[in-house]
């Protein structure tokens, strides 16, 4: 073993080890040496998002104790011995899908879900294995993330080389949550320059949303959210219109209407994962060809629609990662992002060092919190 050999590290991590909130407590585990086609991360951010606090309440089937976290940007440590791409100091945020650019789903140009390098499940590594630890007891992992840690390894299928003049905490929130809305105004609706749009749910995939409506050119945005503060935050992103949930006893579609002549809108991105809701999307589009695009997590087994904008030819779409392919598509924003071109900053609303992780949580429920950044 030469001394360049990586060896495990121990460092402080976010430990989930139950359901509850109070489950979750900094602790000190062991992060085992890459194997071949990983990178360790050292990591210099991550962010929350509400499917980490899904996941650790337990959905869609729980796993523990394991470390949450899939948005964050970190710096390769140390390299596995088969990895040329990627080398020691390089900037990288690691990804919860990877894109291979050959199976059946990658060429399809259909979807961004790879199936060589797919959604982990299980929690663990693509050989069935974990490089967490505590105490000699296996931890789960995250995705192919697991970013509330101060060190992590990760696949280098799953991660994306940024340019290091990008700053941390911006890097982070393209991780995830605004790309996710992002993407989905840009790869999924493909919004028009001119056209109207509604935004249900200003939290960061809503007001990724908007900016990617705005950026296409769309002339009318409207945001509806019951946090009459989100106000501020849609109009810095381009929202033209704000709808308050709390200010009308009319349902939201009627007042969307009232918004546009009548005639709504023709894009409608539903991101609140409230299943009441997606019926009022639905109603809320242009007769005969509006597009709704669902990408709020959270809606439970089941929705109820009204099938008459479906037979009159609503479309319904949705997807996961705003449809991005990381490798094809990331680079496009991550330029945007080094270019200054989103207001990322309104995002960021609050930052907690790991050590006080704790009160991540209860931040996360302020009426004036977007994005939490958590310092290592
Ligand atoms: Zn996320
Ligand atoms: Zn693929």
């Amino acid at each position: 073993m030469s001394e360049n050999t990586p060896q495990m590290i121990t460092c402080k991590a976010a430990v989930c080890w139950g359901p509850e909130e109070s489950d979750v407590a900094v602790e000190e585990i062991q992060v085992d040496p890459p194997k071949s086609s990983e990178i360790r991360l050292k990591m210099l951010c991550a962010s929350l998002c509400h499917t980490d606090i899904s996941f650790c309440k337990g959905f869609p089937f729980p796993l523990y104790p394991r470390v949450p976290g899939h948005e964050g940007v970190g710096i390769v440590e140390s390299v596995g011995d088969e990895v040329k791409e990627l080398k020691k100091g390089d900037m990288v945020i690691p990804t919860y899908i990877g894109e291979c650019q050959e199976c059946e789903n990658c060429t399809s140009g259909k979807t961004n879900l790879c199936l060589k390098y797919p959604i982990s499940m299980s929690g663990l590594m693509l050989d069935s294995t974990s490089r967490m630890s505590i105490k000699g007891q296996r931890l789960y992992q995250f995705f192919s993330c697991s970013t509330w840690s101060e060190y992590t390894v990760v696949n280098t299928n799953y991660v994306v080389k940024i340019d290091p003049s990008i700053s941390p905490p911006h890097a982070s929130l393209i991780s995830c949550g605004f790309s996710t809305g992002f993407g989905a105004a840009w790869k999924i609706a493909k919004v028009d320059k001119g056209s109207s749009v509604a935004v249900f749910g200003l939290g960061a995939v809503g007001l990724g949303a908007t900016e990617g409506a705005r950026i296409a050119g769309a002339d009318k945005i409207i945001g509806v959210d019951k946090n009459v503060w989100k106000k501020e935050k849609g109009e810095a992103l381009g929202m033209t219109d704000f709808i308050n949930t709390n200010d009308s006893e009319k349902p939201i579609s009627q007042l969307i209407k009232d918004l546009t002549g009548g005639l709504g809108v023709d894009y409608c991105f539903e991101c609140t994962g409230v299943a009441a809701f997606m019926d009022e999307a639905l109603l809320s589009l242009k007769m005969g060809k509006g597009i709704l695009i669902a990408v709020g997590a959270g809606y439970g087994s089941k929705v109820q629609i009204s099938p008459a904008p479906i037979l009159f030819g609503a479309t319904m779409k949705g997807g996961i990662f705003g449809g991005l392919k990381v490798k094809s598509d990331l680079p496009a924003i991550l330029d945007k992002c080094k270019n200054q071109e989103f207001h990322l900053d309104e995002l960021l609303t609050h930052e907690v060092p790991l050590a006080d992780f704790s009160k991540a949580f209860e931040l996360l429920k302020q009426p004036d919190c977007v994005k939490i950044v958590i310092k290592f």
